[in-house]
């Protein structure tokens, strides 16, 4: 299965968040979507034959803001982690109540589970509850790729400080995302640049 991986948005005026697209014969996915922009949609509308979602990592507002608009103007369905399902539109939860616009209310289409595999066209998306940056956040493996939210960053990890974080559970998050996952895996994380699995092992101060 050929897969590419493109960088829709990183601009988000105050937190850069990534959205990335993930594009196969089959299938196109756009994993966060913190700001709607045209491209993104662009993005899922110029793959109307294939199958398609909008995957949420977390509902942190630089993650989320832009995801309902998206579905609005291109059809495709959201899905998130259960337990960020249930807070999405909770605007202390998901940091909205700093900002001038809170986030609208909004419903998943589908929620996933730990461990669960979501299909999509030709794609397998496995999904691990890691809690830590939040009560649910989720990383994401599709293929070699991992798109780690807010959970892993390369040389960091997610603030544990912000409502429903956890120092503790990012820990085991981290430690539970070591053991599971090679050196040779691509990291997508939800600000900054990729990195790999090995890269992390070796050089990220928190992982030591
Ligand atoms: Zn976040």
């Amino acid at each position: 299965m050929i897969m590419e991986i493109k960088l829709l948005d990183s601009g988000y005026y105050i937190a850069s968040s990534n959205s990335y697209g993930i594009l196969s014969d089959g299938a196109a996915v756009v994993v966060d979507c913190g700001r709607y922009n045209d491209s993104t949609a662009k993005f899922l509308n110029d793959n109307r034959d294939k199958a398609r979602l909008i995957l949420l990592t977390h509902a942190h507002f630089d993650h989320i803001g832009g995801a309902e608009k998206l579905r609005e103007k291109t059809g495709a369905p959201i899905a998130t982690g259960k337990t960020e399902a249930a807070h999405m539109c909770d605007p202390e939860y998901n940091l909205s109540e700093r900002l001038r616009h809170k986030i609208g209310v909004f419903e998943p289409d589908y929620v996933i589970s730990d461990e669960q595999t979501v299909t999509v066209g030709d794609l397998k998306i496995k999904a691990y509850e890691t809690p830590g940056h939040t009560k649910g956040s989720m990383v994401y493996l599709v293929g070699d790729s991992l798109f780690s939210g807010d959970t892993l960053f390369k040389n960091s990890i997610g603030r544990t400080d912000l409502f429903s974080g956890n120092g503790d559970e990012m820990q085991a998050s981290l430690e539970r995302i070591m053991w599971l996952f090679g050196d040779d895996i691509k990291v997508y994380p939800g600000h900054n640049e990729a990195t790999t699995i090995g890269e992390e092992r070796m050089n990220n101060p928190y992982l030591r």
